[in-house]
């Protein structure tokens, strides 16, 4: 019995995938796509997403969450954007701690989303590289918790 078999999947589409394509997704982009996904991956990162935040989006899509990659809010794009819970998700690169101003433009920010009503949750993507799947399990805790506290509903 190979209990590894059904971990051989495209975590967008949910295609069976096999043993080669598995390790070439995973070692290219640090998750399992199929091939047709991989194109779509590959789409994303020839605009402005980052790697980090595509595997953030497609972990929290299949756990559920109504997640939206790059919205943009009428100023700027949001990386995951999650409107029922009210939660924008950014994941930043080093730069956003150690560049001062960068900083402070991303603190305005967070005020300004919240003042609209949305809260701005800030992951570092070497989280992401390092710890995906239990990163995307405390999300989904704060989106429960959020919930239970008749924040939205959804
Ligand atoms: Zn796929």
């Amino acid at each position: 019995m190979n209990y590894n078999s059904r971990n051989k999947f495209c975590y967008k589409c949910d295609s069976d995938i096999y043993e080669n394509e598995y390790q070439y997704s995973t070692n290219e982009f640090g998750i399992a796509l199929c091939r047709n996904c991989q194109n779509w991956n590959r789409a994303k990162l020839s605009g402005k997403t980052t790697q980090e935040a595509i595997n953030l989006f497609l972990v929290l899509k299949r756990r559920g969450v109504p997640a939206e990659l790059e919205k943009f809010d009428g100023y700027k794009t949001i990386d995951i954007a999650i409107p029922e819970a009210k939660l924008n998700i950014e994941v930043d690169g080093q730069h956003h701690n150690y560049n001062p101003n960068q900083a402070l433009s991303d603190l305005q920010r967070t005020m300004h989303s919240f003042r609209k009503g949305f809260y701005t949750v800030r992951i570092p993507n070497s989280l992401i590289r390092d710890n995906l799947y239990e990163a995307a399990e405390i999300l989904l805790d704060i989106l429960i918790e959020g919930r239970d506290r008749n924040l939205y509903d959804i």
